[in-house]
């Protein structure tokens, strides 16, 4: 298993990132394996019938990282690049971003290699129903907990519920969190993520003593992360200059207007043909100057070849692992770059996330406006640790950031000792 994860370069590099922060604790051999290695690592194929009559079988994964704190949280994801490497490394670092956050949970992801662009309706709702049942061994409220991530959404979890649901004889709304508020899921959670890296924009710029009404921000990835992201960033009297989706990139050097860039992607699909900009390449708007660059997409897009040429005051990682390690040690040896790293950025989902499983258990509906200002009052508290950290010890904020998950994690671990 060692392997076949280490040859995987993401896993790779959540791998190096948590061997630089465990140095940095100087955790003891047996902590650091036991805190770095997975628990339960799931496989399994997903045969379904497609629309055009043929048999199809996708592959699916879930990886428990581990559940020394809690109940296993993570999203689920559709993207045709998933492979267990990938979904191990997400579960690893959702271990240290609900650490940090204080949340009783441990790290958790799954996935789907499949491309949900090219899929009709019935075909994602038939992936889903099968994955869920091929999982149900191996979820439950009090054991793991899923989510949407990429490719997958309020709906994907709907069904989720549906399928665990009908198993179990009775209504079991713990079992996802996103889920539609009709079905008792969280009032803010589709907002939460993105809501959530643009409140932590503006911790950093009030850092930066740089004034949102006069600030720059461009947005890689459209989706639920990035929309939301650039909706509140512009509430906020940020102008968003640039955008970009799978599809293509935007520019407009007086600001994108996102509600009307919302309706045009409703209508069309993407962000491409959008009569509000100018349209520019994709990766040239990575270097473009800003105040605040978000990343919103995949892993790995800061690279060694862009990260010394990015021109922004703020890298705000509202994706998971978007920086890679060699763009990582330029980012920090620049020193003018604030980081907000991405299991502190990206955590306002996991958070409201929480939100949503304790209201399920207690059978209880909050208010948006009590859910957000909860959310907030996490994220300043979190980000105020590893800012304060990251000053005291001299590191950077992404060691910061890890190391505070991590010791978590370790403590609770040396905590219950060893079984038998
Ligand atoms: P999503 O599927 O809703 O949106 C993904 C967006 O990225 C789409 O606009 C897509 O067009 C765009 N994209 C894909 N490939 C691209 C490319 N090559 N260049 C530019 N854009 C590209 O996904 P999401 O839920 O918004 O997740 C985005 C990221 O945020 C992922 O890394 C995910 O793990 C992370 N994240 C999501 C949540 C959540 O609550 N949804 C929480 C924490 C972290």
């Amino acid at each position: 298993m060692q392997k076949e994860l280490l040859e995987n370069d993401v896993f790779l590099m959540a791998a190096t990132q948590f061997d630089r922060a465990a140095d940095f604790l100087e955790l003891s051999q047996s902590v650091r394996e036991r805190c770095k290695w997975p628990k339960r690592l799931i496989s399994v194929t997903v045969p379904i019938q497609r629309d055009d009559g043929e048999t199809e079988v996708f592959f699916g994964y879930r990886v428990q990282h581990h559940l020394s704190r809690g109940p296993v949280k993570g999203g689920l994801r559709y993207h045709p690049g998933v492979t267990l490497g990938e979904v191990a490394a997400l579960a690893m670092w959702m271990n240290w971003k609900c650490a940090l956050m204080g949340l009783p949970f441990g790290g958790g992801k799954g996935g789907v290699a499949c491309d949900p662009r090219v899929l009709s309706i019935g075909e994602k709702e038939n992936i889903t129903r099968r994955y869920t049942s091929e999982m149900m061994p191996f979820i439950g409220p009090e054991v793991d907990v899923m989510a949407p991530d990429m490719g997958t959404d309020a709906q994907t979890m709907a069904w989720m519920l549906d399928v665990y649901s009908t198993n179990a004889g009775h209504l079991v709304p713990g079992i996802v969190t996103g889920k539609p508020v009709a079905l008792q899921g969280s009032e803010g959670r589709t907002q939460a993520t993105g809501h959530g890296v643009a409140f932590l924009i503006t911790r950093a710029f009030d850092k930066l003593g740089i004034n949102e009404c006069e600030a720059t921000a461009i947005i890689q990835g459209f989706g639920n992360v990035g929309s939301y992201a650039a909706r509140t960033l512009s509430r906020y009297g940020v102008k968003v200059t640039g955008i970009s989706d799978v599809t293509g990139a935007l520019w407009n050097d007086r600001g994108i207007d996102v509600e009307k860039l919302l309706t045009h992607v409703e209508r069309v699909g993407g962000v491409v043909g959008f009569d509000g900009a100018e349209s520019i390449d994709p990766d040239e708007m990575l270097i473009q100057p800003c105040d605040a660059l978000v990343p919103a997409a995949l892993e790995r897009v800061i690279t060694q070849t862009n990260a010394g040429k990015i021109q922004c005051k703020v890298l705000a990682e509202a994706a998971n692992g978007p920086t890679s390690p060699q763009a990582d040690t330029i980012i920090e040896e620049r020193s003018d770059i604030f980081l907000i790293p991405d299991i502190l950025c990206n955590a306002g989902g996991v958070t409201v996330s929480y939100f949503e499983w304790v209201q399920n258990l207690q059978r209880y509906q909050w208010t948006e406006q009590e859910v957000l200002t909860k959310l907030e009052t996490k994220l300043e508290t979190a980000f105020e640790k590893v800012t304060h950290f990251a000053k005291r010890e001299k590191s950077s904020h992404r060691v910061a950031a890890l190391a505070l998950g991590i010791k978590e994690v370790a403590i609770a671990k040396t905590a219950r000792g060893l079984y038998p």
